[in-house]
């Protein structure tokens, strides 16, 4: 691995007599872990070999080595996440309870997302944000496998949040940053590292975290993280942003010992943010470090008629997205009690074609950010189309879904094919109508059986096409 010499000369400083264990485990194989969705998957029904659990996290093993996760039709069903174990850390920080509307601001691909949603209860509401369109939409199709109704994902640039005074109990800014605590996992970064690459990415850093201040309710949280070692862009960027909101204070958290993350004092303040050298912890190069904002938490009545008071021209006019006056769906072909877990009626909401499941406070939340580019909501429950209702991939992929659904457990060959969008013979027995396929009992998605052959409802642009 061959590091740039200004890096070597800066992380010699940082760690002086412990630099040959960092650059010796740096040369070790990257660790693969991943983390199983517990309302979904038993993992002791997993393809793969597991190894230890994660100490930090309840769902999180390590994995002896990297199987092909494109081969494993449980990859495609939300059934885990790949996820980088360090970062697991950050579920620790939450305080879940405390929290109504959550915003996850650096969000694609959605690894954080999807472990803030493990441990926030359905009530609170999450909005994942990523400001890069493409990655907003693999975001969305991650959290779609993910399944959880409480979410909205946007597509916005933090300056956009400014304007949203005081709506979110906790913010996530899991930062862009020059990435060195990923060198060992993906040379590239090696590659696109620079002094002048470190500066620039703190400079962005403070201004994300300005642009999202005024979204944070008082007495809200604030989670700062990167997957970088640099002091710039770590205990920098959280002091700056201290010394210009004076309102805003460390909130710090003592980690047992054992998990080898390093306390990081900042401005006198002992355990105020963590670090993870790959010596010294299970994982990838990680920071993380909690602010609070002083005062007592605002209610949401309050909140909203801030905003309402603020105005705002909503930008949301597609039909897909917009509001629901014409609630014109009706509740007849669905056994929809039978489908889905805890049904409320009233969560039924149509616009034009489509058939949402909109929890009410993810409608709250959604009536206060018309400003922002949402690209998912709530449960798309499916699409009317002419005399039929063709239900959604999200629907099979949801929480909610009831394990009453009819389905069929396919073996793994056919669960691949059918990943791979191919029709599949009808041995079923059934004759007609919607049916769930499974993997080892979690839904992969919808088929409709028609007479001797079962039509394959996956979507066509999540369709396996090399393995
Ligand atoms: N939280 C994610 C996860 O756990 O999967 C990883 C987030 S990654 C460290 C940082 C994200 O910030 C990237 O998705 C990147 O596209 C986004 N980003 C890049 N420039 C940004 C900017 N100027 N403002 C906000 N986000 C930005």
């Amino acid at each position: 691995m061959n590091l740039p010499v200004a890096f070597l000369s800066r992380i010699s400083t940082q760690l002086g007599i412990e630099t040959e264990a960092f650059l010796q485990a740096l040369k070790a194989e990257p660790v693969t872990s991943v983390r199983f969705h517990a309302l979904k998957a038993n993992p002791e029904n997993a393809d793969f070999v597991k190894g230890e659990k994660v100490e930090w996290n309840p769902n999180g093993y390590y994995l002896p080595e990297r199987p092909s996760f494109t081969a494993d039709p449980w990859f495609h069903a939300g059934a885990y996440y790949v996820q980088e174990a360090s970062s697991m850390i950050t579920a620790l920080f939450l305080e879940p309870e405390r929290y109504d509307c959550v915003l996850d601001a650096c969000a694609a691909p959605g690894g954080k997302t999807t472990l803030l949603l493990d441990t926030l209860p359905e009530s609170t509401v999450l909005i994942a944000n990523e400001v890069i369109k493409s990655r907003a939409g693999i975001l969305a199709e991650n959290l779609t496998r993910w399944g959880n109704p409480n979410v909205i994902v946007t597509n916005n640039d933090p300056q956009d949040f400014s304007r949203l005074s005081g709506l979110f109990d906790l913010i996530l800014t899991d930062a862009p940053c020059s990435g060195e605590g990923m060198f060992r996992k993906d040379k590239d970064s090696i590659k696109e590292w620079s002094p002048e690459n470190v500066a620039i990415c703190s400079a962005r850093q403070r201004r994300i975290l300005n642009d999202l201040y005024p979204a944070l309710n008082s007495g809200g949280h604030l989670i700062y993280s990167t997957c970088t070692y640099s002091p710039e862009e770590n205990t920098q960027s959280v002091t700056l942003f201290l010394e210009e909101h004076p309102d805003m204070e460390l909130y710090p958290l003592v980690l047992p010992r054992e998990y080898g993350m390093l306390p990081v004092k900042i401005a006198g303040v002992e355990n105020a943010a963590y670090q993870c050298f790959p010596h010294h912890c299970r994982g990838e190069g990680f920071f993380i470090c909690r602010l609070r904002k002083k005062g007592e938490k605002t209610e949401v009545s309050e909140v909203e008629s801030r905003e309402k008071n603020s105005g705002g021209k909503g930008k949301n006019k597609d039909k897909k997205f917009g509001n629901f006056e014409k609630n014109t769906f009706q509740v007849t072909e669905f056994p929809w009690e039978k489908w889905i877990n805890h049904f409320n009626p009233r969560c039924i909401k149509s616009a034009d074609e489509y058939v949402f499941y909109l929890l009410p406070q993810v409608e709250a939340v959604l009536a206060r950010i018309i400003s922002l580019r949402v690209i998912k909501k709530g449960l798309l429950l499916g699409k009317i189309q002419g005399k039929d209702f063709i239900p959604s991939h999200e629907l099979a992929l949801s929480t909610l879904i009831s394990p009453e659904v009819p389905g069929i457990n396919l073996p793994c060959k056919t669960a691949i094919q059918y990943l791979m969008k191919s029709d599949l013979d009808n041995e079923t027995g059934l004759e007609k109508g919607w049916i769930l396929a499974k993997y080892k009992d979690v839904n992969l998605g919808w088929i409709k059986i028609a007479g001797n052959r079962l039509k394959n409802h996956f979507p066509i642009h999540w369709r396996i096409r090399n393995l």
